[in-house]
């Protein structure tokens, strides 16, 4: 697609360009394989000598697409689309790190995520060390060992809501010869694109504002093409020396910049195969199309919520970025002026039972796990997602037991606001 579009066209007309006689809307290609006339052709394919879709596990043209749209609105140079979220945040690690190396990251990350790079991927060899969002340069260069392979962090955490400062991350990964890699699952391409400031690979969760209804579960992979593999050859041999399983083909010749997501999708998707279905990619571009209306509207509902919440008697805090005097409120300014999301978190005075009350009344806010939809949701993670912690491990975890995380969906703000005021008086 022309790079000269505004981000709002991209959201609309990138990735599908639909020739002569063609459906105007990207077909949704249920098909798990496809047919080719002799079997030479059928092999070149297999060798990865010519591009071209064989077996749905590996590629599927709506899914293609899709990927596409997003790598343009990301402003990267080659994308892919995972069946989840969480298997994006496994894929972009394990594509370039194995048994015996280590990767640094934010502290202030999703839970699934530390989940997984804190216990998952150590059994299977792969350390992770957790560095303060906050810490200096120095102090993040540090935590950078002799076989480390990435620096990960997420733009918005969830449901910390810290800014990182996406600068100082670049630098210390790039001052280390790893690729810094960035969760933008918060933020979306709409408010931030991490590449505009040094990161090198971005994630999404795109079941997130992407999808933006609640109804399929993705994640994407997009690469700057930024990172020179070859440059850190004795690093990422993954990606420069030849690999036997496609007869001795070197990644960073044969494909250039695309390298690292033909290299995940040849190898990872192959073997791991964690797909996203083709019909979820055709609902995840529908969201898509409308993702530059939402974001703003998000944006907005939640700055007036968070200003109502700041003014009441009953709240005892609230943390958005946006708001003047919030602790992210310098470094949003600067990687995020157009807002931040639509996720808010505060606490009530009486802690956790007053929580727990609050919650219980509201009408239009529902107990949902997911956040990052039209609707607005309420979670307590000390109730649910961290139920089992005691008071002394959530407060380690950076979740303060009256924690409540409000998603503010894109109805009317009045109408939002009147519930937790509703609820607010039951409390
Ligand atoms: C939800 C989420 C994930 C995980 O995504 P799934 O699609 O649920 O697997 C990863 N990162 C962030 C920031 C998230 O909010």
């Amino acid at each position: 697609m022309s790079n000269n579009y505004q981000i709002e066209t991209k959201c609309i007309q990138s990735g599908w360009q639909p020739k002569q006689g063609e459906p105007r809307v990207v077909p949704i290609y249920q098909s798990t394989t496809f047919k080719y006339d002799t079997s030479e052709q059928m092999g070149r394919l297999f060798d990865l000598e010519d591009s071209g879709y064989f077996y749905t596990r590996l590629q599927n043209p709506t899914n293609d697409v899709v990927a596409a749209k997003i790598c343009d609105l990301e402003g990267g140079c080659a994308a892919m689309l995972t069946s989840s979220g969480q298997a994006a945040s496994f894929y972009a690690i394990m594509n370039i790190c194995e048994a015996g190396d280590h990767i640094v990251c934010a502290s202030a990350l999703y839970g699934g995520t530390y989940n997984l790079y804190a216990h998952t991927i150590k059994k299977m060899g792969v350390e992770a060390t957790f560095v303060d969002p906050d810490a200096s340069e120095e102090e993040i260069g540090a935590a950078f060992k002799e076989n480390t392979k990435a620096l990960f962090g997420e733009t918005i955490s969830n449901p910390a809501l810290v800014v990182l400062d996406l600068e100082k991350f670049a630098r210390a990964a790039h001052a280390h010869g790893v690729p810094f890699i960035v969760d933008n699952t918060f933020a979306t391409p709409i408010n931030c694109r991490p590449f505009e400031w040094g990161a090198d690979i971005v994630t999404h969760s795109t079941t997130k504002y992407m999808d933006g209804h609640a109804m399929s579960v993705g994640g994407c992979i997009v690469d700057s093409g930024n990172f020179d593999w070859e440059a850190h050859h004795d690093k990422f041999k993954c990606l420069t020396e030849p690999d036997e399983t496609y007869h001795g083909i070197v990644y960073t010749q044969k494909f250039g910049k695309s390298a690292y997501i033909v290299k995940a999708t040849s190898q990872l998707m192959r073997d791991l195969g964690s797909i996203q279905s083709p019909q979820n990619a055709f609902l995840l571009n529908v969201g898509l199309e409308t993702l530059h209306l939402r974001v703003p509207r998000h944006c907005e509902n939640a700055f007036k919520v968070a200003q109502y919440l700041k003014g009441h008697e009953k709240v005892a805090w609230v943390n958005y970025p946006e708001l003047e005097g919030d602790k992210y409120h310098e470094l949003a300014k600067k990687y995020l002026p157009n807002g931040s999301c639509g996720v808010l978190t505060f606490g009530i005075k009486g802690g956790r039972d007053a929580s727990v009350t609050l919650m219980d009344n509201l009408k239009l806010a529902a107990i949902v796990t997911h956040v990052a939809d039209a609707r607005t949701s309420v979670l307590h993670p000390a109730s649910h997602t961290h139920r089992q912690m005691n008071e002394q491990e959530l407060i380690e975890a950076g979740v303060q037991p009256d924690l409540i995380r409000f998603s503010v969906g894109i109805e009317n703000a009045d109408d939002i606001i009147a519930d937790l005021k509703q609820a607010l008086e039951m409390v």
